[in-house]
């Protein structure tokens, strides 16, 4: 098989398991990498065989050279390799095009990728990055017989909000609330849009202890900080209900998300505004 049937199959293969979901996404971006830096590592080599061929020739032209091997040279040598070089040459340029047009289409993949995992409203990872966020979490925990810890936040009597405010401020505080959370928490922790009013964040190497001080740290900072409405000189004032809950190793993520679920049910039957 030569290398554009190759690139062929292997592009064929790559669509195939694209639409049939068996690849995804970003091992895909990653294999378009590889053939990439593969194409890359191609051209450079191809140009320096070429710089040094050229030399060769030039250093062999110089030499006083027996007749018959000189007319041998000239008659069939030098045109073969005249043919194959501008043959290389013709291939890079097919290549640098096909190169571009991996790099739009790995761009372009990697773009959609990024929109697919992220709330359009709030712009931090949504149900989806979270899965693949904590999907990756309690591998790392399994690897390093380690833990992570989960807090489910839930904004208290947020339909009021809407009802009293209109949905737009309720889109607001939603955001608010995101930038928030961004700001509470540090380096590795991620944070995420887990459903309409209801907020995920993961904290890898965190002990209870620790995540149940974060939680209450974001409560406290929430309802601390009645929101000034501008357009209605009203004020809002906003808690919200968290429940945490750490990740015990060989467990279905469904248990760990479940168990938080029930604690912050806990802690909205306790009266809200609480952990
Ligand atoms: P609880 O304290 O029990 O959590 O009460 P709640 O009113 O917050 O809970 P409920 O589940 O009854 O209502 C959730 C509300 O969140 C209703 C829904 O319209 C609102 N909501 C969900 N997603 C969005 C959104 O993207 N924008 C706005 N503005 N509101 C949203
Ligand atoms: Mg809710
Ligand atoms: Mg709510």
């Amino acid at each position: 098989m030569d290398s554009s049937q190759n690139c062929h199959s292997l592009f064929i293969g790559l669509i195939a398991q694209l639409l049939y979901k068996t690849l995804p996404a970003d091992k895909a971006c990653q294999l378009l990498n590889d053939l990439l830096s593969g194409l890359d590592q191609w051209m450079t080599n191809s140009t320096q065989n070429q710089a040094q061929l050229h030399a060769n020739i030039q250093a062999l032209k110089e030499h006083e050279l027996p007749e018959s091997v000189s007319l041998s040279l000239l008659g069939n040598v030098l045109p073969t390799v005249q043919t194959l070089l501008s043959d290389t040459d013709t291939l890079r340029s097919q290549i640098s095009q096909t190169s571009e047009e991996v790099r739009l289409l790995k761009d372009e993949l990697e773009r959609t990728t990024t929109i697919a995992k992220t709330d359009e409203l709030t712009n931090i990872p949504n149900r989806r990055g979270f899965n693949e966020i904590v999907n990756t979490l309690s591998q790392e925990a399994q690897k390093h017989q380690s833990s992570f810890a989960m807090i489910l936040l839930d904004l208290d009597h947020f339909k009021e909000v809407n009802d009293t405010f209109g949905h737009l401020i309720g889109d607001s505080v939603l955001r608010y609330i995101a930038r928030l959370l961004h700001k509470e928490t540090k380096g590795q922790d991620s944070i995420a849009r887990f459903g309409g009013e209801e907020f995920a964040v993961l904290l890898p190497g965190t002990g209870y202890d620790a995540a149940l001080r974060v939680a209450h740290n974001i409560r406290n900072k929430v309802s601390a900080r009645p929101l000034e409405i501008k357009s209605s000189h009203q004020t809002l004032k906003l808690t919200l209900s968290a429940g945490v809950a750490m990740y015990q190793l060989g467990e279905e993520l469904d248990q760990l998300i479940d168990r938080a679920d029930r604690c912050l049910y806990k802690a909205k039957n306790g009266g809200r505004n609480r952990v």
